[in-house]
C-alpha cells in the first residue's frame, strides 16, 4: 500500500532500519525485523548508503522481504548523488520488480573529497524522474531546524515547496529534540501551501556518542532539558537508555496531542527500544 493513503485512516506509526555493512552477517537484520514486525508498524523504511555500492542491493533485498515475507509495507530509500539516470533507472526497475510501492527520494550527503558527479543535483530532480517514469509513491526528507546547507529558512521552505510540487506524496522530517522546532516548521509549510502529510522523525537518544554524531552531522540543537539528562545520566548506560526512551515518549505524546500526521521512529536497529516506545504510545496511535 502507498504510504500517503495511510494518513487518511489514523496517526501513522512507522520505523526506520539500516542494512548491515557489506561484510557483516546479514541474518542479524532479519532477527531484528522479526522482532520489529510484532509492533505491526504502518511501514518500515530501509536506508541506503549514498554513492551506490553493495549496500544498495541489501536495501532492496531487505525492503522486499519486509513487504513480501513479513507482510508489512516497506519503503526503499534512494539517494541520487553520483547516480546517472540509467543507474537510477536500474535501481527503480529492481524496486518495482520486488513489489515495493514506496521510495524515499533523497539527494544524499555530498562526500567531502569528491565532486558531485552524476545526473542529479538535488532530490527534486530525482522526484521528477521517478514520477515521470514510474508508478511509485514518493516520499522526501525535510528539516524542522533547516538543512545545514540552506542559505536561510525562507530559501529552505521555498526549495521544499518546489520539491513537493515535483510529485512528493508524503514528507518525513529529520530528527529533532525540541518539538517547538517542528511546530514552527509545520506552520511555515502550511503558509507555503505544502499540503502533503508530514511525519515527525523521532530518534530515541540512548548513548552519548550517538548524540554527539547527530549534532555534528545534522545540526540538531540540544534543548536545556536534554543537556541536563546527558549531564546527569551520560556515564550510566542503562539510566541514559531509560531517560532517552522517556524523552522520546514525551515528545511523541505531545506531537500526537497536537495532531501530528505520523511518527517515524529511527530505531537504529534496536528492537528492544522500539518496543518500549511503542508499548508506551500504542493507545495514542489507534
Ligand atoms: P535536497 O532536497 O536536495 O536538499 C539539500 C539542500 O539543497 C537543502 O539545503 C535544500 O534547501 C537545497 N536545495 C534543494 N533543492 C534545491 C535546488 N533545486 N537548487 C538549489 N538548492 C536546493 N542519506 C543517505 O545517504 N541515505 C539514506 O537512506 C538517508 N535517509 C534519510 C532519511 C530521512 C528521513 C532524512 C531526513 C535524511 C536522510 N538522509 C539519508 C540524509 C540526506 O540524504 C541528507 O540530509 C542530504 O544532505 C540532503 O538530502 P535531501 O534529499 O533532503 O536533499
Amino acid at each position: 500500500m502507498r504510504t500517503a493513503d495511510k494518513f487518511k485512516e489514523k496517526t501513522v506509526f512507522s520505523l526506520e532500519v539500516f542494512p548491515p555493512k557489506p561484510d557483516a552477517d546479514e541474518s542479524v537484520i532479519y532477527n531484528t525485523l522479526e522482532q520489529l514486525s510484532d509492533i505491526k508498524p504502518d511501514f518500515i523504511s530501509v536506508t541506503y548508503g549514498a554513492g551506490g555500492g553493495k549496500n544498495g542491493c541489501r536495501t532492496i533485498k531487505i525492503a522486499s522481504k519486509i513487504e513480501n515475507e513479513y507482510g508489512i509495507d516497506s519503503v526503499a530509500h534512494l539517494p541520487c548523488i553520483g547516480l546517472t539516470k540509467e543507474q537510477a533507472g536500474e535501481i527503480l526497475d529492481n524496486i518495482k520488480l520486488s513489489g515495493i510501492e514506496n521510495v524515499l527520494a533523497l539527494r544524499g550527503d555530498i562526500p567531502e573529497e569528491s565532486c558531485v558527479c552524476g545526473d542529479f543535483r538535488h532530490a527534486d530532480e530525482l522526484v521528477s524522474f521517478i514520477k515521470g517514469n514510474y508508478d511509485l509513491n514518493v516520499i522526501a526528507a525535510c528539516y524542522p531546524e533547516t538543512h545545514p546547507e540552506s542559505k536561510d529558512v525562507v530559501d529552505d521552505i521555498k526549495r521544499l515547496r518546489h520539491k513537493v510540487d515535483c510529485g512528493v506524496d508524503h514528507l518525513i522530517t529529520q530528527l529533532f529534540l525540541d518539538n517547538r522546532f517542528f511546530y514552527d516548521f509545520y506552520e511555515k509549510t502550511q503558509l507555503a501551501g505544502i499540503d502533503v502529510p508530514i511525519e515527525a522523525g523521532i530518534m530515541p537518544v540512548t548513548n552519548k556518542r550517538q548524540i554527539e554524531r547527530m549534532v555534528k552531522l545534522c545540526g540538531v540543537q540540544l534543548p536545556d532539558k536534554f543537556v541536563k539528562i546527558l549531564d546527569r545520566y551520560g556515564d550510566d548506560e542503562e539510566a541514559l537508555r531509560d531517560a532517552g526512551i522517556a524523552y522520546a515518549v514525551d515528545q511523541i505524546t505531545d506531537l500526537i496531542a497536537q495532531g501530528v500526521a505520523g511518527i517515524h521512529l529511527y530505531t537504529m536497529n534496536n528492537s528492544f527500544i522500539a518496543h518500549r516506545i511503542h508499548d508506551a504510545v500504542q493507545n495514542l496511535i489507534k
